[in-house]
């Protein structure tokens, strides 16, 4: 047997703490539109632009006409654990927007070239900052709002470039990224283009007419509004009739304080509630909205935050449970004549 070398115990640079974290933040081109949608949101963005270049590999380039960043904090935006979102664990434990942890942008620039192009309202000109915390901001041109290029994604991690499928998997996973914070926030006009042409374009409206556009006609016509509210929860949105339940669990839609996510008691509730209307082999339709107070929720559970954790989650389960299985209820009732609830 060798003898193992002696090496000393080192701090490792910040490139490559940020490329380590990558790997979590960063999986994949759509992991990037997720981050970068969730900051035009966070920054108030009523208008947001994605276009993507070779599903999203080649180039990303996200644009909002949110709020924009200061030109002496362009630096800090892409610098490791730097946000202007949570200053204290208090604000952690009752965080309000969809970004916290402040390395997306860090991880971002660590794997991809990444240009920041800002203005804030109030400011005569934008301001651009070109690949990491370390550059210099220079003048630029541009409407108030900020637009984030990221260009040849993985380019010096040739290891994760392996790892990514065909240009037109790639789009897809990017574009069911933006379909699901487009339904979450109707009131916000989205447009997708991949290599030059328009695939998606949803202008501000309400969620049921966001939904239908979505999820397509076939769940327009087949659905029932939910709006019920217990205590501190609420749910709202629309579950689909049992006609416009599907062969595969792809319209599952389901949010927490505006944040989607995939949750096993949260699916659980559902699909129970559906218990006596629909087949096994089926899966229900639906674009659900649970709303709570944000200390009854832990979302810092992994990097990507779609696991989240309730404090009560019997309590959460049994309200989705009862909210879903009465609205289903009631047009069964309908169905067969009866006078609804
Ligand atoms: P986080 O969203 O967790 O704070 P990010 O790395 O995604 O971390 O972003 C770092 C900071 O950069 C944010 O806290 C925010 O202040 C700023 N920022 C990023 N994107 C935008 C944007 N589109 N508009 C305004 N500010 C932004
Ligand atoms: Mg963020």
């Amino acid at each position: 047997n060798a003898p193992i070398p002696h090496r000393p115990i080192q701090a490792l640079p910040d490139q490559l703490i940020s490329q380590i974290a990558a790997g979590e933040v960063v999986e994949r081109p759509s992991a990037v539109v997720k981050e970068l949608l969730e900051n035009a949101l966070d920054a108030g963005g009523s208008q947001i632009t994605v276009r993507l270049e070779e599903g999203g590999v080649k180039r990303i380039c996200i644009t909002d006409n949110g709020k924009g960043i200061p030109p002496e904090q362009m630096p800090l935006a892409l610098a490791r654990h730097a946000t202007s979102k949570i200053a204290s664990l208090d604000d952690l434990e009752n965080v309000n927007t969809l970004g916290f942890r402040g390395e997306a942008l860090a991880s971002i620039a660590s794997v991809a070239v990444v240009k920041l192009t800002s203005r804030t309202a109030d400011a005569a000109h934008a301001w651009e900052l070109e690949g990491s915390h370390l550059g210099t901001v220079q003048p630029s041109s541009g409407a108030p709002g900020t637009t984030v290029n990221v260009q040849d994604l993985y380019y010096n991690t040739p290891a994760r470039r392996k790892f990514l499928k065909s240009e037109q998997t790639e789009f897809g996973h990017c574009a069911e990224v933006v379909r699901r914070i487009a339904l979450a926030r109707p009131d916000v006009t989205f447009t997708l283009t991949h290599n030059g042409r328009t695939i998606d374009h949803w202008i501000a409206s309400d969620m049921a007419k966001r939904s239908a556009q979505i999820l397509g006609e076939a769940f327009a016509e087949a659905r029932i509004a939910i709006d019920e509210a217990s205590g501190v929860l609420r749910l709202h949105g629309f579950a689909g009739l049992p006609t416009a339940s599907k062969s595969r669990a792809d319209c599952q839609y389901f949010y927490v304080n505006g944040r989607f996510v995939r949750d096993k008691v949260l699916v659980h509730a559902v699909r129970a509630a559906y218990e006596d209307v629909l087949h096994g082999d089926r899966f229900p339709s639906y674009v659900l909205a649970l709303e709570l107070d944000p200390a009854l929720v832990d979302v810092n559970v992994h990097p990507s935050k779609i696991e989240v954790r309730f404090r009560d989650s019997r309590a959460v389960h049994q309200f989705v449970f009862h909210a879903v299985q009465r609205a289903l209820a009631q047009t069964s009732a309908t169905a067969h004549g009866a006078i609804p609830a």
